[in-house]
């Protein structure tokens, strides 16, 4: 009797701090917003929407999408970091989760340790894409207007350690050609730019990339996957692999977050209402039109995405470190 007296007390000191138990979540008419740390109308702002949709009514709450874009995503990342841990506010971020850490000199938040993992949403090819009036229309010929044009090329992208920035790095080593980058507050701007002109070449999701490539907006010189795509407005593009860049290979993923602290029965709920998402039909099949690929693997669960965000850091911090680039 004694025992279980003491034990209402624990169970009533601890809601007291961690706040709301999952019974109270989501809390009736407070939306959840999912942060986007990349401007409006991009890649990740994109699967961003999509999820919101299908996630609404899984989690039974209104769902809005924020974005708050620049440096590189750290922006938006942190801004979850210190946010209420009551399961209202979530971060959907992508690669960069894992090339900050090696990036950053100093970063305002640990990747490893200030967040809750909620699971992994999708992974996604990149294509290398360029301004429509660049005078090449094949690998072969992207490669001799290259070399023409060293020390005036332009390279689009989405701040220092976006997918973009990392594709783009990856694409100067192999053509052992140095570009001036040109950083954006995401690559929706950044293709504003290349669509106009202002800048050469950008290294882009699909996501991003299939419906102006489709629309002969932009030209489409590689996919960045080591077998080609097969959705219908991509899959003629060629491998960067097959063009002679061997090993060309880098794909973008995306996961949900909390800030620390969120209570564990929250996040359990607001992993059922992702996996949820992930088997619905709409939301394959419009993620899937552009070239991204739905999570339908054990990295849906939260223990096995930090696992492989901690094998993703693991991978790309040498890779960026022999790059030699830091930002503070
Ligand atoms: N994910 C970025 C965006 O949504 C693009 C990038 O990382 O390259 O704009």
């Amino acid at each position: 009797m004694i025992f279980s007296k003491s034990l209402a007390v624990l169970a009533a000191a601890a809601l007291a701090t961690t706040g709301a138990l999952a019974a109270d979540f989501p809390i009736k008419d407070k939306p959840v917003t999912i942060v986007v740390p990349f401007a409006a109308g991009g890649p990740t702002d994109r699967v961003a929407r999509d999820l919101a949709e299908a996630m609404r009514k899984p989690l039974g709450a209104t769902i809005v999408v924020e974005n708050a874009a620049g440096a590189g995503s750290t922006i938006g990342t942190n801004k979850v970091a210190k946010a209420n841990p009551d399961g209202h506010t979530l971060l959907l971020a992508h690669i960069a989760m894992a090339t900050m850490p090696a990036l950053y000199r100093s970063l305002p938040f640990k990747v490893e340790t200030d967040f809750v993992y909620l699971g992994m949403i999708n992974d996604v090819p990149m294509t290398l894409i360029s301004k429509p009036a660049l005078p090449a229309n094949n690998f072969k010929e992207l490669s001799a207007w290259i070399n023409q044009n060293k020390g005036k090329i332009n390279l689009g992208n989405a701040g220092l350690g976006s997918a973009s920035h990392l594709c783009g790095l990856m694409f100067q080593d192999a053509v052992k050609t140095d570009m001036t980058t040109v950083p954006y507050k995401g690559t929706a701007p950044a293709m504003t730019d290349l669509i106009g002109g202002q800048i050469d070449l950008m290294c882009d999701q699909t996501t991003n990339t299939s419906s102006q490539i489709e629309g002969k907006k932009i030209k489409a010189f590689g996919v960045t996957t080591l077998k080609r795509l097969t959705v219908p407005a991509l899959k003629d593009i060629p491998t960067l692999d097959e063009s002679g860049l061997k090993g060309f290979e880098v794909t973008i993923w995306h996961g949900l977050y909390a800030p620390k602290g969120t209570p564990a029965d929250v996040a359990a709920k607001i992993n059922t209402a992702l996996k949820a998402a992930l088997k619905d039909p709409d939301f394959i099949k419009k993620q899937e039109g552009l070239g991204a690929i739905v999570v339908t693997d054990k990295r849906m669960e939260p223990a096995e995405h930090q696992k492989f965000v901690a094998a993703e850091i693991a991978k790309w911090g040498p890779v960026i470190k022999a790059a030699g680039i830091y930002a503070d």
